[in-house]
């Protein structure tokens, strides 16, 4: 099923110009780009976004991670977009991501992995609104060469 998924570039990973090697990744895999911006989130906005951890004992060192910096938020489309970028993210703790992960190349902790994204229909709808306006989600046909237009 074709489906919208949405991610997120952390700031170690923007800091450390790892933002086009990560966005190359979603792109070869062929999902396509539904909207992208750079932001550096306040902390209530962090706080907003990962609600659902609210009260767990890493949840005010996710919010000051989050919010230390500029971060990508990207909307994704693609077959089983959901499944599909959090299998090329990895697992949570990137010492238990598989290689070939993102998560596995970059690491570096369970606190600080350098990837977010969604994890259910739910989840992803209520992400791409908490980042984007209707206006900002872009429509068009994602080709499979230069050469093809
Ligand atoms: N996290 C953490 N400790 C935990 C669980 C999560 O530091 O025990 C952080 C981790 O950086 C993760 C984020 O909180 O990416 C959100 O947690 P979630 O369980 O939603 O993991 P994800 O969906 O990012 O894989
Ligand atoms: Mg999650």
């Amino acid at each position: 099923m074709i489906e919208c998924t949405f991610a997120i570039i952390k700031p170690n990973a923007v800091r450390s110009a790892l933002a086009g090697e990560i966005l190359r990744r979603y792109e070869t895999a062929r999902y396509r780009l539904l909207a992208m911006k750079l932001v550096h989130p306040t902390r209530e906005k962090i706080a907003g976004f990962y609600a659902e951890h609210e009260g767990r004992p890493f949840f005010p060192g996710l919010c000051d991670f989050m919010s230390s910096g500029p971060i990508v938020v990207l909307a994704l489309e693609g077959e089983d977009a959901i499944a599909g970028v959090r299998a090329l993210n990895g697992a949570t703790d990137p010492a238990k991501a598989s290689p070939g992960t993102i998560r596995h190349a970059f690491g570096p902790t369970m606190g600080s992995n350098v990837v977010h994204s969604s994890d259910s229909t739910e989840s992803a709808a209520r992400e791409i609104s908490y980042w984007f306006s209707p206006e900002e989600l872009v429509q068009y046909t994602m080709k499979s060469s230069l050469a093809d237009v």
